[in-house]
Formats: C-alpha cells, structure tokens, sequence
C-alpha cells in the first residue's frame, strides 16, 4: 500500500516573507484583552514552526469588543514584540459587513485593508484575501482594488476564500498579477471541494489551498453526531491507535495528504492543543486509509 506524500517542509510562498508552514494557525477565535496570552498563543505556534497567521477585519465581531477586535489583538503582539513581524507571514481578509453581509465594491476594499493594516501595527500585509465573494461587485472592480492597494505597497499578495472556481477565474481574467490562495473548508468532516472542482482548479493553477476549519470547527474532537460523524472519527481512531498519535494529528495530516498539499489553518486558542498539532507532521496515511476516512464522512463507499 502506497504512503501519501504529507508535506512536511516549508515552501517557497510570496516574494519577501519566509517561507510557508505545512501547518498554519487562524485567529477565528482569538479573542480577550490579555496581550500576554495572545503572544502566548503566537509563541505555541512559531515553536512549531508555524510561518502563517490568518486572521481577518471580520474576526472577533461576535464579541463585546466588535468587528477588527481580532486583528487589533494582534496588532498589539506585533506593537510589544516588533521582532516577531519578520518572522511570520501576515495573512488577513476583507469583505464582509455585518448585517450587509459582503462589500467588495469601489474604495471600499482599500479603506478596509488600511484600517487592517492601522488595527495589525504593520505598514504591509503578506496576504490580503477577499473573505467572500460579493455577488454586485463586477471581478473587474475587486482586481483594481486589490492591484491598487499592491502597486501602493500596502499589500505582497492577493489570495480569495470561499470563492468557486468560476469566480476566482474571473477574479485572475481582471488582475495583472496571479493570486496566490485560495481559503476553503476542507476537513474529514468537509470535504466537499474534493467534488465541486476547488482542489482541481487550485491544482491547475497552482494556488495554495488554506483549509478552513480542518477539524470541522472541533466537531471531529468530539463523540460525534450522527451516524456519518462517528463513522468518520472511527476512521480517524483507528489510524491514530495504530500510530500511537492523537486524533486530531490524523485529521489534520488527511488535510495534508491531498495532493494540492491543503495547509489546514489550526484554529485552537489553546497554547498547548497548537503545539501538540505538529504531530501531524509525523503521521502516515496509505490510500486506503485515505479513502476509508473519506467515504466514511460520505456515508457511502465511491462507485
Ligand atoms: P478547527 O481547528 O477545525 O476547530 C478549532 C476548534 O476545535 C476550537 O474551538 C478548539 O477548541 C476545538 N478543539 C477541540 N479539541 C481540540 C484539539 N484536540 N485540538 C485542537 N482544537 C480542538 O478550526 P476553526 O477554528 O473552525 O477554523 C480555523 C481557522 O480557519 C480560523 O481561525 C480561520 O483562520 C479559518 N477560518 C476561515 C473561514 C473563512 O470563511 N475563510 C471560516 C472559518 C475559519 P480550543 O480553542 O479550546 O482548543
């Protein structure tokens, strides 16, 4: 039985910022106003090895201290620890208003990646991203603004999340440089882009894929509910026993083994869950192990 190549090295990624992690780590749930705990969190990630952090404007806007709170708690790690910026590559996203719920249109894009960079205490970001595609904005229009706030310095790259193939076709048809990413769900628990033509694009254009919620949002860390969940962490159990590694390890390591090489973004706020997840990075998984897992979170063996 074949051993699936899981990469474990990091790669060449964006011209000017070291080079990308097997393993990412997003700031979803990053949230509070202890600045000690938030490096805490960065520090967990950087010891294993850790080069990409993925936040966005969006991120904390559920909590008291509202819409930019996770970039601005971040911007203040970076304000107490400068030395840390050149160590990490610096991805945010743009696009999304409350109660909107998505704004691609005219300047908007450019306020929004200047308040991220006031809010992140930086004068670039590594990797600016459209959070998800607003359906009125013409892709002509979204180019310009990412190619102004480019040609401004104010951002190295452009990547998109949650956008189909089709969209960020159009997208590149207007932009005068490549986009770099693309920002899917994809987990054991998700993984529908294996089917809708998402990995195939990023494959053809050579587009990093981050993956979103690689342990579903947590819910493969459960007991699982329903019958295609419990199947799926059975799955998982199984090759982690045989390996002596955590559940988590496999589900994040089944992310890595497709061949696009997915970089699963760690959303754990836990200091030592991050480090434990760069146990991944020494798990084997066959084809057959790969398919099982799959077809167990598909309910049903492929034809
Ligand atoms: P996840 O890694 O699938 O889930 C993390 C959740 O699992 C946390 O609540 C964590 O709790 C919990 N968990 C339970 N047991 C764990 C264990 N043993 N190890 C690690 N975590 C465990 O990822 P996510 O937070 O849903 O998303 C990850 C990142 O993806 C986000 O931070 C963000 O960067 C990105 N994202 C992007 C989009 C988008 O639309 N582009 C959407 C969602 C997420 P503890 O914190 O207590 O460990």
């Amino acid at each position: 039985m074949n051993a699936l190549t899981i990469r474990r090295d990091p790669r060449p990624f964006i011209d000017g910022v070291p080079p990308l992690s097997p393993l990412g780590w997003g700031m979803w749930r990053f949230k509070g106003d202890d600045v000690a705990a938030a490096r805490a969190l960065a520090d967990a990630a950087l010891e294993i090895g850790i080069t990409l952090f993925d936040t966005a404007d969006i991120y904390g806007a559920d909590t008291p201290a509202g819409f930019g709170s996770a970039e601005a708690l971040f911007g203040r790690v970076l304000a107490a620890a400068p030395h840390l910026r050149d160590r990490i590559i610096l991805a945010t996203k743009g696009g999304i208003i409350p109660g909107i719920p998505y704004v691609s249109r005219g300047d908007y894009l450019i306020r929004a990646c200047e308040a991220s960079l006031k809010r992140l205490n930086t004068d670039i970001i590594d990797l600016y991203q459209i959070h998800r595609p607003d359906l009125l904005a013409h892709q002509a229009e979204v180019a310009a603004a990412l190619d102004r706030l480019r040609r401004d310095g104010k951002i190295r790259a452009a990547g998109v999340s949650n956008h189909t193939p089709a969209q960020v076709a159009a997208l590149q048809a207007h932009l005068p440089f490549k986009l770099v990413s693309i920002q899917p769900e994809f987990s054991a628990a998700a993984p529908f882009t294996l089917f809708d033509g998402v990995m195939d694009q990023a494959m053809e254009r050579g587009l990093v894929v981050l993956a979103w919620s690689p342990l579903g949002g947590g819910r493969l860390l459960g007991a699982g509910d329903g019958a295609r969940m419990q199947a799926t962490i059975a799955q998982l159990d199984r090759i982690a026993g045989s390996q002596g590694v955590s559940r988590a390890a496999v589900a994040y390591a089944w992310v890595m083994a497709h061949p696009a090489a997915p970089i699963p973004l760690i959303g754990s706020q836990n200091p030592q869950r991050v480090r434990d997840a760069g146990e991944a990075l020494t798990v084997t998984l066959t084809d057959a192990d790969w398919y099982a897992v799959l077809q167990a979170s598909m309910g049903a063996p492929l034809p």
